[in-house]
């Protein structure tokens, strides 16, 4: 007897590889492959390098593009001037797969963006069309946010599920199962070179688009069993390793720098990157050297914007002179300014396209990259409840009306969509002259 866990495919204007892994399904693996008699199989739409994958480049330490697909764009979305995909493993071909195994126990699906839930109404078609009325979990975040939404598709499952799978497991077999430890994440199963861990989970920040606090219990991993985690990855010949981390570096001096002193001293033969924006504040000298010294190659920096009357409203994080304190310690350490990369937000409510450009300037001078993070609204964050107050958007509406595209024409940011396509533009440009510098 086995049990199913599911990546769903995506659907959206855009979709990039920056290590994107079902890191709770490895967890939930774990519970289920260390504690009950059954097997487990992870059926990983967006495994670019799964052999049922349409071949794509991968790019230097793992990441790239996905396979897509272009579909018709639902109605929601039709004042976005762009192709809309279905990114991941074709249809036909997953299905094919499938038909091919006996049915399951049960079937575990994770959830990414509110508004990637076309992907799990797609799983679910293909589940009952293949396995019958085998039973349906759905976890992650779209089911932790909007729960009454996902149970359309299933039965939800919110916040973090890890041991929790076996509650589920003693219901539906009637027989109590229970664990005695944590076990580490079943990293094996991908097979991948490339793969994802955390030293630590949610952030005790409040920024006001932000939804760590929903999704997560802010918590320290222990030094020790996060080596545990490294050398399990080493063991599989995971040659990169993506921290996602919302808050690696908060109490650097008892978490980050005792752990990454160790890693430096262990010499693993891993490339670490920081995809996440970490946080600034807390990027001292020796954090600074620590990265150089363990071999952290992608670092991403928490900046949003320049302006320091958003920063204190909505993103409490950092201070303009943290953020140059930061980038000089790098510096120091080693880092090149111009490999650096820096978040900037833009879409937020009562953004106009001044400030983005001001902080986009800044970089510049800076010269650190910028990275447009386009803003989604993200349902129980205090700007989503903003927006409902303001009548702009409601809990009711489809949440395709979330994707990260769609600011430009709700109303609430002032960047028309003109001025987006500039800024983005401006954002390419500052990225391609810094990289010429390199
Ligand atoms: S600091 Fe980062 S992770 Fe924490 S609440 Fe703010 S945006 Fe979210």
């Amino acid at each position: 007897m086995w049990i199913a866990l599911v990546h769903p495919p995506i659907y959206d204007f855009t979709a990039y590889d920056l290590w994107l892994r079902p890191l709770g399904l490895y967890n939930i693996g774990a519970y289920i492959k260390k504690f009950t008699p059954y097997d487990v199989i992870l059926l990983d739409y967006m495994d670019r390098e799964s052999s049922l994958s349409p071949p794509t480049r991968v790019k230097k330490y793992g990441t790239g593009n996905f396979p897509g697909e272009k579909i018709e764009k639902p109605e929601p979305l039709k004042p976005v001037k762009r192709y809309y995909y279905r990114f991941g493993i074709p249809r036909q071909r997953m299905e094919e797969y499938m038909r091919g195994l006996e049915t399951p126990l049960a079937v575990l699906i994770t959830t990414g963006m509110t508004y990637w839930y076309p992907g799990v109404q797609e799983v679910v078609e293909s589940v009952k069309n293949i396995w019958g009325s085998v039973p349906v979990f759905i976890g992650g975040t779209y089911a932790t946010l909007m729960p009454e939404h996902a149970s359309k598709y299933g039965n939800v499952v919110p916040g973090e599920v890890n041991g929790r799978v076996l509650e589920i497991l003693s219901q539906l077999t009637g027989k109590k199962i229970t664990a005695d430890h944590e076990p580490l994440p079943l990293f094996s199963l991908s097979k991948r070179k490339s793969s994802v861990m955390t030293t630590t989970r949610g952030c005790p920040y409040r920024c006001s688009f932000c939804a760590s606090f929903i999704l997560h219990r802010y918590r320290k991993k222990g030094k020790d069993r996060v080596l545990s985690e490294i050398e399990e990855l080493v063991r599989l010949g995971v040659e990169d390793v993506a921290l996602y981390d919302d808050a690696l570096l908060i109490d650097a001096d008892n978490h980050f720098k005792p752990i990454f002193r160790e890693i430096i001293r262990k010499k693993f033969p891993i490339r670490f990157h920081l995809p996440n924006g970490i946080h600034v504040r807390f990027l001292d000298e020796e954090v600074a050297e620590l990265m150089a010294g363990a071999g952290v190659k992608n670092i991403r920096l928490s900046l949003e914007s320049v302006e320091e009357e958003f920063l204190e409203r909505s993103s409490p994080k950092l201070h303009l002179s943290e953020f140059e304190r930061a980038v000089a310690n790098l510096e120091r350490a080693g880092y090149q300014r111009e490999e650096l990369v820096a978040y900037v937000i833009i879409g937020v409510p009562g953004q106009n396209a001044r400030s983005v450009e001001k902080t986009l300037d800044y970089l510049r001078r800076m010269r650190v990259r910028p990275s447009l993070a386009y803003y989604s609204p993200v349902p129980g964050t205090a700007d989503f409840k903003l927006l409902e107050k303001e009548g702009y958007i409601s809990l009711n509406d489809d949440p395709l009306l979330h994707n990260k595209l769609m600011f430009p024409y709700l109303g609430y940011s002032e960047i028309t969509e003109v001025e987006f396509e500039r800024l983005r533009q401006k954002a390419f440009d500052i990225v391609f002259a810094l990289h010429q510098a390199l």
